[in-house]
Parts: structure tokens; C-alpha cells; sequence
């Protein structure tokens, strides 16, 4: 393996001078300070000071959760952020190229374009497995992002672990492997793999499995060296004060959080084996994450019929290897079961 992170940095973030917040620049070590360097306003009513531009309370409760170290963490608005720090710190507009590996995640193709970096796309197998042949092939000297969803979006599997180990072993570039469904799943993630590999960056989220869509909070981990340098560019308070009080709130219970998790994946099952029994539907795909593929006789109709009812699932029919398939979240007991009446109904 010929990897150098060096190589991949783009010469104006390798260049520049990083922006120093006040908060940077002077830190408490407990003791009451008066602060006068950031032109808030003085007068406290919780929110008047800017927050933690390195989220460190936050940070060490997500290490003891995912047993990764605050050195190799970085938070952001949401997955959609951290997503678009990598692009913005290592490919050069106009001129490097990213892999993705459809059908997959919509976001890893909108941010190559907002970003002006070509997009190549690489169909999974029929299997929904990566085509790690194919991939190498597509790779040339500026194919800087390799992006793996696992568990894939929209067709709920973990890929292989032979095939992504040979990825990570083979391509000089960043795999970037997506896990914003891994708490749904019985197969562990690559979180424990970072010191092995220094081309990998996971991201991870608090919209799926924690419960938190609604505060926009994205966990990625990486080496130290790939933290330092997308620390550079992050905007200094890009996770704010009141989503860093409820995502450390909403730890304090992971014991609920795990509950939810394994009532999602029992309901899931139930879910899977009362849909088969429909004579209308083809094939229901495994799934690691909080959602089921189906493969159904007309998609488009069943989709409409199903939204006449007042349930909105998601038509995938249009994606690639996804013909006739729909999405569908796995919902509260109460919701999956009037999901089946409804699709009874359509039998008839
Ligand atoms: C839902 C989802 C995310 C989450 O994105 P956020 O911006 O963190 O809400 C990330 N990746 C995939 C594949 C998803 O399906």
C-alpha cells in the first residue's frame, strides 16, 4: 500500500492559517474567569456565551459510548456536514474525482456536485456487494474518496468484510465508510479498525438509531492526522450550544437508547415475515438497519395506494438494482401493524 494523507490534502487547506476563536485561544481550567474577549453579552441566560468550538464534555461521553478517542473524533451539523468537510479538505475542485457505489445514500453525489468534483459511480453487484474489480479499475491518481455505506442505504445490508478490507488495503485514497445504521446491526462496525488503517474515515450520526434527527449532529472518526486536518476548516461553532446540552441529555439514557434499538430490530423481524406472506411482494432483502427493501409487483401503484391510506413509505423504484422496491422505516409495534392492514387490504 502506497498511502500518503500528505498527497490528498489540497494545497490551500494544507496552506492556511486556521481561524482562532476566542474560545481557542483562552480556555478556563475551572476556576471562575471573566470573560471579556468574545463581545458577547454579558448578562447569563444559558445560551449568551458561544459554545465549545471542540464539544469536549460532549466528545467523552460518544468515547465511552463508541470506544473511539476524543483525538480521533470530529462533530458537525449533522453527517451532511462531515461529509462535506472531507470533500472540501481533500478534492480539488474541477480536477479530482470521488467513487460511489450505487444504488446507495443521495447525499455523496449532491456534495460532489455542489463541490465541483466528478462523481464516478460504480454499480454494487446484484447482490448489493461492492465490485471491488470494477472499483479498482475506476480509480486513477485523483481518485481521492472511495464512499462505502455499511449498512447500505437503501438496501439495508452490511457489505463483506473480505471485500472491504481488500478496499482498504488496495485504494491510496480515503475510504470513507458511512454507519449511520450500525447500531441496528449484529455485525460490528470498522470503528476498531482505525489504528490499523490510516485511509479510513467512519461517519456515524445521532439521527437513527439515537433518536436525534431534530438536534443535526454527525460523528466521524478518523486517525489523528485526518481529525487535524479537517479541524482546520471546520466553522469554529459549527455544533451549537443547545444541540450539545440535548445530545450529552439523550446519553445519559443509552440504556434506553439500546432498548429502542433492540424493540426496532425484533419489530423489524416481525415486520419481515408478515410482509412475505403477501402475495404481492417479491422478495424482502436482509437487513442490518431500521428499514426494509421490498420487491413488490408495481411499485409506483402500490406507493399511491399505500399514501390513500395516509402511510408514506419511500418509492425506490427509480434507483438502480432497486426495480419495483420500495423503502420502508420500521416504524412503533402500533405503526408496523396498521402498515400490514393496509397492505392486506391492497390483496384484494
Ligand atoms: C440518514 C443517513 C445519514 C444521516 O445524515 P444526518 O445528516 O446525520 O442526519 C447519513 N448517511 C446515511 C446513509 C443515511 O441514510
Amino acid at each position: 500500500m502506497n498511502f500518503d494523507l500528505n498527497n490528498l490534502v489540497r494545497d490551500n487547506v494544507k496552506n492556511l492559517l486556521p481561524y482562532s476563536s476566542a474560545r481557542d485561544e483562552y480556555k478556563t481550567d475551572g476556576e471562575a474567569m471573566i470573560f471579556l474577549d468574545a463581545n458577547e453579552n454579558p448578562y447569563e441566560n444559558g445560551l449568551n456565551r458561544y459554545p465549545d468550538p471542540q464539544q469536549i464534555l460532549l466528545k467523552s461521553k460518544i468515547s465511552e459510548i463508541k470506544q473511539v478517542s476524543k483525538k480521533q473524533m470530529l462533530l458537525g451539523n449533522g453527517s451532511d456536514e462531515v461529509l462535506d468537510l472531507i470533500f472540501r479538505a481533500f478534492c480539488e475542485p474541477e480536477t479530482d474525482n470521488v467513487i460511489s457505489l450505487p444504488p446507495t445514500y443521495g447525499m455523496y453525489k449532491v456534495l460532489s456536485e455542489i463541490n465541483n468534483v466528478e462523481n464516478r459511480e460504480v454499480l454494487l453487484t446484484s447482490e448489493f456487494e461492492p465490485d471491488v474489480e470494477a472499483i479498482l479499475e475506476a480509480v486513477d491518481a485523483n481518485t481521492k474518496l472511495l464512499f462505502l455505506c455499511s449498512p447500505n442505504n437503501p438496501s439495508g445490508n452490511s457489505f463483506n468484510a473480505e471485500l472491504v478490507k481488500k478496499l482498504l488495503e488496495s485504494f491510496n485514497g480515503l475510504v470513507v465508510i458511512d454507519e449511520a445504521y450500525i447500531d441496528f446491526s449484529d455485525i460490528a462496525g470498522w470503528s476498531q479498525s482505525l489504528d490499523t488503517y490510516p485511509n479510513l474515515i467512519i461517519t456515524q450520526t445521532f439521527s437513527k438509531a439515537f433518536g436525534m434527527a431534530g438536534i443535526r449532529l454527525g460523528m466521524l472518526f478518523a486517525s489523528k492526522k485526518i481529525i487535524k486536518i479537517l479541524n482546520r476548516i471546520k466553522p469554529p461553532y459549527n455544533v451549537n450550544e443547545l444541540t450539545q446540552q440535548r445530545a450529552l441529555r439523550g446519553l445519559q439514557n443509552y440504556s434506553e437508547i439500546k432498548k429502542q434499538v433492540i424493540d426496532i430490530k425484533n419489530e423489524r423481524e416481525r415486520l419481515s415475515k408478515a410482509l412475505v406472506q403477501l402475495k404481492y411482494v417479491f422478495k424482502i432483502y436482509p437487513s442490518d438497519a431500521n428499514f426494509l427493501l421490498i420487491k413488490v409487483d408495481d411499485a409506483d401503484q402500490k406507493y399511491m395506494e399505500l399514501i390513500g391510506k395516509g402511510i408514506v413509505v419511500r418509492n425506490r423504484s427509480k434507483q438502480p438494482l432497486c426495480e419495483n422496491c420500495l423503502r420502508i422505516t420500521v416504524g412503533t409495534a402500533l405503526e408496523n401493524q396498521n402498515l400490514l392492514k393496509a397492505f392486506k387490504e391492497l390483496e384484494s
